[in-house]
């Protein structure tokens, strides 16, 4: 891999990793009406396969960012430590789910959009393993990290990666308050770096440009300013 250009390596396979999950997702979301019709019933079908896809396909992304990071761990200096899901990691999900799933019971093709919210759901929950574990071993390690947005991101992770390798406290290290859940449908990774050369990709370099000149615009460091301002400067969709 290349270790100054670390997101190069990872992107590609959480990003397969989600496809793969939603994909086998959908399929045994399939067959659900055809075994029952009671809304009640699918909503217990359709969690249960959520949880059980986060299971097994966040232990896939848990499994290949260690290995990732195994494998700059010369350059960096610093140890991989997985991050480990606690039980408020899983309330969250629980909560969306409640949230999510009221369209089964409200709505003509409630089905449908129900099962577009659980993909999401699980989406939002693997990419953000990867964060998690880069960024545990990160403050563990006594190194820095930085988010890397994903094409399409929204003004607020764009916000985010443009700190660049920016992050070094506690509180983001994955699961603190501020780090658990940014927002939903993001696909934003995580990158680290102690004392070896690490690069920033070009996204960051737009986020940081975007950030300037919306900043320079409003003359503000009000997030909520910034953030309108970061929209219509970078013509970002939400
Ligand atoms: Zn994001």
């Amino acid at each position: 891999m290349d270790v100054q250009r670390p997101w190069t390596s990872i992107t590609p396979v959480v990003d397969s990793i989600a496809r793969k999950a939603i994909e086998d997702l959908n399929s045994r979301a399939r067959v659900i009406p055809d075994l029952t019709a009671d809304p009640y019933r699918q909503k217990e079908l359709l969690r249960q396969m959520v949880r059980e896809t986060i299971d097994s396909y966040g232990m896939a992304v848990s499994d290949a960012t260690m290995v990732w990071l195994e494998e700059q761990e010369d350059h960096m200096g610093m140890r991989p430590v997985e991050w480990k899901p606690r039980r408020v990691d899983s309330h969250q999900v629980e909560a969306r789910m409640a949230h999510d799933f009221a369209p089964l019971f409200f709505e003509e093709q409630g089905y449908n959009r129900a099962l577009n919210s659980m993909g999401f759901i699980v989406a939002d929950e693997l990419y953000s393993r990867q964060r998690k574990n880069a960024a545990h071993t990160a403050w563990k390690g006594g190194g820095s990290w930085a988010r890397v947005a994903h094409p399409g991101a929204c003004a607020f992770c764009t916000l985010l990666a443009s700190r660049g390798f920016d992050y070094t406290s506690r509180s983001t290290a994955g699961g603190g308050y501020s780090g658990a859940h940014f927002h939903d449908h993001c696909r934003c990774l995580v990158i680290c770096r102690k004392r070896g050369h690490v690069e920033l990709p070009e996204s960051t370099i737009r986020a940081q440009k975007i950030y300037k000149k919306a900043q320079e615009e409003v003359g503000s460091t009000d997030p909520d300013v910034l953030l309108k301002a970061m929209r219509q400067v970078g013509d970002l969709s939400k």
